[in-house]
């Protein structure tokens, strides 16, 4: 056994955008807000760690588009993957949980803004 901290990678469709996030992330928190509705399809599940534990390994394609006055989101310019989201002015980033490479070791915490999901949206069971 070693103390070395996990390392997870992860990246888009396409591998245009690659990145690398080591130590402990946070569970997955599924978000049915319109925005989330919006940019991912059905709804945005992400995880999230600190700016120092983060990493792009290859951001070619890593496009951003301002999703409102305080937040950002990070995709792919040529696959269309949605990878990330940013609050401004904060030292963390939610990363989309499915373009985690797998096995990920994480599970689902909770829903939020459930009731700006679509009307065809059953929620998602959580573990
Ligand atoms: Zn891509
Ligand atoms: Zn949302």
């Amino acid at each position: 056994m070693t103390d070395e901290p996990r390392t997870r990678t992860g990246g888009c469709l396409c591998g245009g955008v690659r990145y690398r996030v080591v130590g402990e992330i946070r569970p997955v928190i599924n978000c049915f807000c319109s925005q989330c509705r919006k940019t991912s399809g059905h709804h945005f599940a992400a995880t999230r760690a600190g700016l120092e534990q983060f990493q792009l390994l290859s951001e070619e394609s890593l496009a951003w588009y301002s999703s409102s006055d305080t937040a950002r989101r990070g995709f792919c310019n040529r696959c269309g993957s949605s990878l990330f989201w940013q609050r401004r002015g904060t030292r963390t980033i939610s990363i989309t949980a499915g373009t985690l490479d797998g096995p990920t070791g994480l599970s689902t915490m909770k829903n939020i803004f459930v009731e700006d999901r679509s009307d065809y949206h059953d929620l998602p069971a959580l573990k």
